[in-house]
């Protein structure tokens, strides 16, 4: 009888997520479903804003100006881990339960 995993290998997830801008599409997707959402009023129509090229994925609220990015109101918050790197944990914790 086959057992079929769902489980993808570093090879397949180094290819599926090569850059910091595909780790932040995919918690976008997973966390907000493509809708930016602010985490301080919920609004879902925020300006997308760039100051510099490592701030990519930052977002202002239009109705109280909050900047947020998908990394507000979890775990990465605080950190300066990349988000691949947070990512790549996520996916190889999640496998090994
Ligand atoms: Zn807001």
């Amino acid at each position: 009888m086959t057992q079929y995993t769902n489980t993808i290998s570093t090879f397949e997830l180094l290819e599926k997520f090569p850059t910091e801008e595909s780790a932040r599409h995919y918690f976008e997707k997973k966390l907000w479903d493509n809708k930016p959402k602010c985490p301080s009023c919920a609004n879902q129509t925020p300006t997308q804003v760039y100051h510099h090229p490592s701030r990519t994925g930052l977002y202002r609220c239009k109705c109280c100006q909050t900047q947020f990015s998908v990394r507000n109101n979890t775990v990465m918050h605080a950190s300066k881990i990349s988000l691949r790197k947070w990512l790549y944990g996520t996916i190889f914790n999640r496998d090994c339960s």
